[in-house]
């Protein structure tokens, strides 16, 4: 079915991101992997390119694009090209809607500037060695000194963290009175703040992932995002974009993995025929066509949706699981229908299928999305 959801602007939009990440991207694709970074000249050039917190008004750098179909259309490129980190999905779906929609004025006029050029990179560190599904399991605190907080505490998984030049940072807050979290923008190059090991992982290994220390870090009441003690709610309600930006991904991953797969077992020979032609293997292939396909339709339903301002936390969070366990079992099955060059480096099922497997724990794991959708059928 042609999909529907896209107007002209967002073509051209997909063709500009798609010709500059043809050339700028898919060329450093290996190399950046194996640095375990993607090149910092790379995200200014993109942002020079209007592809970094584009949803931020003309005058704060950005074009005030605040349409999620744009986001759409570059993370299903990122898809297409094969490995350029989390980077865009990071900046432009998770943490520049904090900065637009509920940061001060001073705020914005700080950090979103250099976020749009390039200059800054943010990330978001929510999660801590001893906390993730549970958020009010955080242990990290801001304590209240009278005319500014003291920070402290320690993050992990953070997604951009080698790199961050500032951080969204959830910890308690301390204060008489205050219970709760607060959000707070940090900037990574004060006293105190402290990046521990690049973390290696399983897969998305072009994407910097790191810890991160914070020791008696002195923040003022202007690095706050919102009100003391509502950094809960404010994660609460931008947490549906990221696990939509989650299932955009996946299902562009699974169409991916489904055209390379189709075009494999069409020219692989066994037993003097192509495999393609068994019954077993095409019924696997048109089966999970048929599933991605379904799941493509909703997913494009969900993205209007959001687009009106309609899409809930647990319809969100329902796609997300749908889309990500849908795109593992997709891969998992194409990786298995290349034989053993699916194990093979050089094949780019094998790289995708490492990198799909984090999207089922991600972004809030799996049990956590069912547990949500759960509650609100009332059980
Ligand atoms: C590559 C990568 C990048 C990441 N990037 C970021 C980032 O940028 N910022 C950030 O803050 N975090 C980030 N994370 C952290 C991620 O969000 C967490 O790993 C995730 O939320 C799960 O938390 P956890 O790892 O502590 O697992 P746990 O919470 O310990 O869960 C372990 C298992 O128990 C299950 N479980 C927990 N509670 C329940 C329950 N009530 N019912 C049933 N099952 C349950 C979980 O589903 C999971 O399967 C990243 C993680 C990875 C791997």
């Amino acid at each position: 079915m042609r999909r529907t959801i896209f107007q002209s602007e967002h073509e051209d939009f997909r063709e500009a991101v798609r010709g500059f990440l043809a050339r700028e991207a898919a060329p450093f694709a290996q190399q950046w992997e194996a640095a375990g970074i993607v090149d910092r000249a790379f995200w200014k050039r993109a942002a020079a390119q209007g592809m970094v917190a584009f949803a931020a008004p003309e005058e704060l750098g950005g074009a005030g694009l605040r349409d999620f179909r744009f986001n759409a259309v570059l993370d299903e490129e990122v898809v297409a090209t094969g490995s350029v980190g989390d980077g865009f999905s990071l900046t432009n779906d998770i943490v520049a809607p904090y900065l637009i929609d509920r940061a001060s004025p001073a705020q914005q006029r700080r950090w979103l500037p250099p976020l749009a050029s390039g200059d800054a990179v943010a990330a978001i560190a929510m999660s801590e060695p001893g906390a993730g599904s549970d958020l009010r399991g955080i242990k990290a605190s801001a304590r209240w000194r009278g005319d500014h907080y003291e920070l402290s505490g320690a993050k992990t998984f953070v997604t951009s963290g080698i790199q961050a030049d500032v951080v969204i940072v959830a910890a308690r807050i301390e204060r008489e009175g205050v219970d709760g979290l607060g959000l707070f923008l940090v900037d990574a190059s004060l006293d105190g703040f402290a990046r521990g090991r690049k973390l290696q992982k399983l897969g998305r290994m072009a994407q910097d992932t790191a810890e991160l220390f914070m020791e008696r870090v002195v923040l003022g009441p202007d690095d706050l995002i919102g009100a003391e003690g509502e950094g809960l709610r404010l994660l609460m309600s931008n947490l549906p974009q990221e696990r939509l930006s989650i299932a955009v991904t996946a299902v562009a991953s699974a169409e991916r993995a489904l055209l390379i797969t189709r075009e494999y077992v069409g020219q692989r020979n066994a037993f003097g025929r192509a495999i393609g032609s068994f019954q077993t293997i095409r019924f696997a292939l048109a089966s999970l066509t048929t599933e991605v396909r379904a799941a493509r339709a909703y997913l494009d339903g969900c993205i209007l949706g959001h687009v009106h301002g309609e899409l809930d936390a647990a319809e969100a969070a329902g796609l997300k699981c749908l889309a990500t366990e849908l795109e593992f079992r997709t891969i998992d099955r194409c990786l298995q229908l290349h034989g053993g060059y699916g194990y093979m480096e050089e094949y780019p099922i094998a790289r995708m299928w490492r990198d799909s497997r984090v999207q089922r724990i991600y972004g809030g794991a799996n049990e956590i999305m069912l547990e949500i959708v759960g509650r609100s059928l009332g059980l």
